[in-house]
């Protein structure tokens, strides 16, 4: 009989975890979170690419629980600061400051340069314990604001304008900014092939012996 495959969310954000259960509902699929499991170490994220980041955190906690696991990493690319704050985003100015704050550092920072181009990336990474991996990704372009605009969403959403929507992300109901996001362009793709993807987990995950093979050849 075919066994339901099980899949780790490897982020600790629950609104990461909420939005991909969500998405999957409907697969022959048992999402578990890291709670499932008490506690667990920190993944390292010291790649210097998203895609790196992704890989680095979907293979560790898929190796160390010992099933799939799909990990995320994502942030802004702005075009006149050489791609920063990319894989920094998180940490941007420092630990210590909010989002607002990382906001007015990055408007700071822009000041009267009339380059406002940005986008915001996103890597997907779907990996077995054996470090096989799927990779999606999802790009998203639009312009760093002068001021920041809106009240929803988190991060730079009030400080990036998405030219589709004609509004900053912050503006944009949760809808409107996940069919055009980095990481609802990601999601979309790997929800496209999931039944495919299932397959793929299936072929790559090791077999438990079947019963009584110990014994008799079978
Ligand atoms: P992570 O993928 O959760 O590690 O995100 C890294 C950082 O990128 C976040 O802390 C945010 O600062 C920024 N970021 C990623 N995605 C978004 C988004 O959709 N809106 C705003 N900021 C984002």
């Amino acid at each position: 009989m075919e066994q339901t495959a099980s899949l780790v969310l490897a982020t600790k954000n629950k609104g990461k975890v909420r939005e991909f259960k969500a998405l999957l509902r409907h697969y022959p699929v048992r999402i578990l979170g890291l709670d499932d499991f008490g506690p667990t170490p920190e993944a390292e994220e010291d790649g210097t690419t998203f895609e790196e980041n992704a890989y680095k955190k979907a293979a560790f906690f898929s190796r160390i629980l010992g099933f799939p696991a799909l990990a995320d990493d994502s942030g802004l690319v702005v075009d006149a600061l050489d791609g920063a704050p990319g894989v920094h985003s998180a940490r941007f100015g420092g630990p210590d400051l909010t989002d607002a704050d990382r906001c007015r550092l990055l408007l700071e920072q822009l000041s009267g340069n009339p380059n406002r181009k940005a986008a915001f990336e996103c890597v997907l990474s779907l990996a077995v314990p054996t470090g096989q991996a799927l990779t999606y990704e999802g790009r998203c372009e639009g312009l760093i604001t002068h001021h920041p605009a809106g009240s929803g969403g988190f991060g730079y959403d009030p400080v990036f304008f998405c030219p589709a929507l004609s509004k900053t992300f912050a503006e944009a109901s949760d809808q409107e900014k996940s069919r055009w996001s980095h990481r609802g362009k990601a999601t979309a793709e790997l929800q496209a092939e999931f039944d495919k993807v299932l397959i793929w987990i299936r072929q790559q995950m090791p077999r438990p012996p079947r019963a009584g093979c110990m014994e008799r050849p079978c």
